[in-house]
């Protein structure tokens, strides 16, 4: 043991027990033994020697420590969590302590108490172990419902469902597809749903009765300027030659997503227009994912753009090189950027 001296401490005058006096002890490291559940656990440990009579002392802190590994270590035989798996299975639906364990019709501390190392019952392993998964988060909020505040579950359901949604999109096949493109496609970015979401949602906020052709233009316009500015794009968007302009690759399944997954927005079919459909939504834009360079693109296009019709601004995208230089369904490189004209 190192002291701030700079000296090492190997001998200490202790109270020998056995001898029943004073006694210079020598500093040793051995091991103890713990029972845990009719199991033994080894674990090393540091021991002082009564150099008369080798009686051991360990001291508290040091035994308390070896208990601890002791208890780890049957964790990790019986495949029980760990206190810092426990802890990060609560931070996952920002909980606090006993929020959890009223949650789960725990005692108030009990949740405290494994987090500083306790060691659980198998009953309440499965349960923690169970929880872990969000859609069975959900099941219990559901069964626990009448024993929480409306306040705590609330709050725990939306939490669940986010995850619940982040997993499933994280398998998307269609989104991975996206994501897989040479990032010439996607503006040296991985696709991100989540930022494409909160790009639809921005627009369709701040623009009354938005055309979806005219959201296309406008999600173009912003990855293809922030790219130009910035070399990089700010959802990543892959996008494609269609007749009207640029689209986003694979737009219909990524509309169903925000539609059916996200439950962003909704379209409403406007049956005498050409044009088809308006975007509704239904979510707040969430402005903290994005920097603060993409938030000046992404107001930068709605200054410009936004009193444009859907008809100007298809106009305006088919003056654009990265229309005029490609071909039907091609995808669109963003080196076209530069060509944007501002
Ligand atoms: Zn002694």
């Amino acid at each position: 043991m190192q002291k701030s001296g700079g000296y090492f401490i190997m001998k200490r005058n202790l109270f020998c027990t056995k001898c029943f006096n004073d006694e210079d002890f020598e500093k040793t490291t051995g091991t103890i033994t713990h029972e845990i559940k009719n199991e033994k656990f080894e674990e090393n440990v540091e021991k002082f020697i009564c150099k008369n009579c080798g009686e051991e002392i360990i001291e508290d802190e040091d035994f308390d420590e070896s208990l601890l590994k002791a208890f780890n270590d049957y964790r990790k035989s019986h495949n029980l969590l760990l206190p810092e798996e426990i802890k990060k299975i609560r931070s996952t639906y920002a909980l606090s302590q006993r929020a959890l364990a009223r949650l789960l019709g725990w005692g108030q501390v009990t949740i405290h108490r494994y987090e500083n190392g306790s060691l659980q019952d198998n009953a309440h392993d499965q349960m923690l172990s169970f929880i872990k998964q969000p859609d069975n988060m959900l099941k219990l909020l559901e069964k626990n419902k009448k024993n929480i505040s409306t306040k705590l579950y609330k709050k725990t359901k939306e939490k669940a469902e986010t995850l619940l949604l982040k997993k499933s999109l994280t398998d998307n096949i269609i989104i991975k597809k996206l994501q897989s493109l040479n990032k010439k496609y996607s503006g040296n970015k991985k696709f991100d749903i989540e930022k494409f979401y909160n790009m639809v949602i921005f627009f369709s906020q701040n623009i009354e009765k938005l055309w979806k052709t005219k959201l296309l233009k406008l999600i173009f316009y912003s990855e293809f300027i922030n790219y130009k500015k910035f070399n990089t794009s700010i959802a990543g968007t892959p996008f494609i030659h269609w007749p009207h302009g640029p689209v986003p690759k694979r737009i219909y399944a990524l509309i169903d997503i925000l539609i059916e997954d996200y439950k962003a927005i909704e379209m409403q079919d406007i049956s005498d227009h050409y044009e088809g459909s308006i975007i509704i939504n239904k979510k707040d834009f969430n402005p903290s994912i994005f920097s603060k360079e993409e938030l000046e693109t992404l107001n930068l296009v709605l200054n410009k753009f936004k009193n444009y019709s859907s008809k100007e601004l298809c106009n305006q995208t088919h003056k654009e090189a990265a229309y005029l230089q490609t071909k039907h369904n091609d995808f669109i490189s963003y080196d076209y950027a530069n060509e944007i004209i501002l």
